[in-house]
């Protein structure tokens, strides 16, 4: 069987190296194929995020450029709708082989949130989720912070062996802990409006197209 491809969507409103981890090393420990960044146009979750979809896109682009396994996806940035995940990974199984596992890439926050996702439970027939720890979402409390629905799918879906992702197209979820990089893209917005630098939470290039552009500055 191909090895999976790893589907990592996100507002990156701006990419950050918690994010840049997570990829890289769920990219090596399931020995995928490739990471696919897949920015956000008009997220249906949340608030909008403050930079326009095309320059979110460009900063992933300056973040991911000298790393052959990972690669930028501009499907939903190109979209007008509201892009839901479910859309985005069914043109995504279209597109790939049937046998071809997918995996959705996700921190542990964006997890526990999943219930809340358009067509969520239908998620399961299209691809693998693979639920990365982060810095206040201790595995310990997910149980507590999860809705039964969700409960009863993880205690169902759970790999006990996030390598198992191989062994099927999609429908388990695996969870593997990750450097705790207690990182946020609300903590450099922050940072930026105040003045303050947010040098080393993410790369050089992207400080330096939000700088030229005089982004996330103070309203
Ligand atoms: P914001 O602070 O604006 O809410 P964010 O830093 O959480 O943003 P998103 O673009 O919303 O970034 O996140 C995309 C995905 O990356 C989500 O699945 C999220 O859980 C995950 N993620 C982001 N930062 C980290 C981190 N430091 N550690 C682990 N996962 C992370």
């Amino acid at each position: 069987m191909n090895a999976p491809i790893g589907i990592f969507g996100g507002t990156f409103d701006p990419v950050h190296f918690g994010h840049l981890r997570l990829a890289q090393e769920i990219g090596e420990l399931l020995r995928l194929a490739e990471v696919r960044f897949i920015p956000s146009g008009t997220p249906p979750h949340r608030a909008a995020p403050r930079l326009a979809p095309q320059q979110r896109l460009e900063m992933v682009r300056l973040a991911i450029a000298d790393n052959p396994l990972f690669k930028a996806d501009d499907r939903e940035v190109r979209r007008s709708s509201p892009g839901y995940t479910f859309d985005t990974l069914s043109e995504l199984r279209r597109e790939a082989d049937s046998t071809r596992p997918l995996c959705v890439l996700l921190g542990a926050d964006a997890f526990l949130e999943l219930a809340t996702w358009h067509r969520w439970h239908e998620l399961f027939g299209l691809a693998h989720l693979v639920v990365a720890h982060r810095p206040g979402f201790p595995p310990e409390s997910w149980p507590a912070r999860m809705p039964q629905a969700l409960a009863r799918e993880y205690e169902a879906r759970l790999l006990k062996q996030p390598l198992a992702v191989h062994l099927s197209p999609a429908g388990g979820i695996a969870t593997q802990a990750i450097a705790a990089l207690d990182i946020s893209a609300s903590l450099i917005r922050d940072s930026l409006a105040r003045g303050a630098s947010p040098r080393y939470l993410l790369p050089d290039p992207v400080l330096d197209y939000i700088q030229a552009n005089r982004l996330y500055l103070g309203d």
